[in-house]
This record gives C-alpha cells, structure tokens and sequence, in this order.
C-alpha cells in the first residue's frame, strides 16, 4: 500500500512557510509524494485566480520530485470541500494510506468541516505548529488534545501526529499586504513566485 499525503490550501500566494511544512512531512513521516491541492473555491475566502494560484505552485515545487500538484478540484463545481477532494483523489490513488497536511490553525477548525464524521477518519493527520498567537509546542500539543476530545465526544476517532518544525511566521495574507504596500516580498516566497507575482501585478504589487 502507497502512502500519499494531501497539503491543501488556498495558496494565494503559496510561500516558504508551505514548503518547509510539506517538506518536513516528507522526512518525518514515511510518505513517498505529497499532493498539493490548490482549492479551486475555497470556504470563506476571496482569492486571486485559481490558474495563478496554480501556476505559482507548479513554479514553488518545481524541483522536489516527490511534490506533484493535483488538478481534481478543476472538475468540480461549487465551494471546495476536503472530503471530495480525498474521495476524487481515491480514485486516482486506491490502495493507498493518505495523510492529511495542516497547520495548527487550520486542524481548530476541523470539528466544523463538512462531513467531517467521513473524512476525519480517512486519514492521518499531520499538524504543523504555526506561530499564530505564540504558542508554545506544548500548547500546540493541547490544542490538538482538545480537538480530538471534542470530536470523540461525536465519536469520530482520528489519528494525528505534530510535526517538529522551524516555527516560520510568513503567511500569505502578510505577503499580500505586503505587496499592497509596496514592501519587498524577497526571501518570504520563492524567485520564481516572487517574479511571477511582479510580471502579473497581483495584490497590487
Ligand atoms: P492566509 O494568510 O491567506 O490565511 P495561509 O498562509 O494560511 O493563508 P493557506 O494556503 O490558507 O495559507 O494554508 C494552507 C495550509 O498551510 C493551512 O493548513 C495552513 O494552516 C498551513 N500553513 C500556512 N502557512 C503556514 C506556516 N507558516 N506554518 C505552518 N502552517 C502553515
């Protein structure tokens, strides 16, 4: 049986932040590809054009064989949810154990996905630290204690494991704002995204 991890996310734009966690997953925990998902609608957010967002990835991780990007979300219609996207994905990948990438921030939010019940339960999931308020590791570790009582509670029983990473405080709303005020993006995204970011004049750089 492969072993696949799934890193999903908005990715507007995609930054050095995103790579390291994807990277360490790939070192930590015994997968062979990462399959990065660009949301093509994602919950709750505006975002720049999906083909930028692609695009932006394709150049991101260019030179790391064992990250490839995944186009299931073009064939669907409506918000983006994670369950389709492990179950679209299934049928390209059977027979395979998948993992689940996320920031700290974003497994909170787990208990409130749609149809949680099925997908929590279909993966492991693997949660990086994120340096959102300041937590510590030990806080990480709680907070990941909470979410999966509060889910067991709904007897939904998952499987998760922190990942041991260089606590990076880049995201891509401070690259926007950044760009928006003029500010140098230089060494929070890769060249290739810093260009690409520069030749199509996104958030108003
Ligand atoms: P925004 O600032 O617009 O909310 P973002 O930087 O969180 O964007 P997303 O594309 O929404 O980027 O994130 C995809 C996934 O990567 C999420 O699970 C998020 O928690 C995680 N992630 C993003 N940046 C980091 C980081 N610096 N450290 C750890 N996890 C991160």
């Amino acid at each position: 049986m492969q072993q696949l991890a799934i890193f999903g996310g908005t990715f507007d734009p995609v930054h050095w932040g995103h790579l390291i966690v994807a990277e360490t997953a790939l070192h930590q925990v015994p997968i062979e590809h990462v399959i990065w998902v660009p949301s093509l609608n994602p919950p709750h957010k505006q975002a720049a054009l999906f083909q930028h967002r692609l695009e932006m990835v394709q150049k991101a991780i260019a030179d790391q064989p064992a990250f490839t990007v995944s186009l299931v979300e073009i064939y669907r219609h409506g918000t983006s949810y994670a369950i389709n996207t492990l179950i679209d994905l299934s049928t390209f990948y059977p027979n395979t154990h998948w993992y689940w990438i996320v920031g700290l921030d974003t497994f909170q939010t787990l208990p409130r996905w749609h149809r949680v019940d099925e997908l929590a339960q279909l993966c492991h999931w693997l949660i990086a630290p994120r340096l959102i308020r300041g937590e510590t590791i030990a806080e990480s570790q709680s907070i990941c204690n909470q979410v999966e009582q509060e889910l067991t509670k709904r007897s939904i029983h998952i499987h998760w494991q922190l990942l041991t990473i260089p606590l990076v405080g880049v995201s891509s709303s401070l690259i926007r704002d950044r760009c928006r005020d003029g500010q140098s993006i230089r060494y929070l995204v890769p060249e290739s995204v810093r260009n690409y970011i520069a030749k199509h004049n996104l958030y108003g750089s």
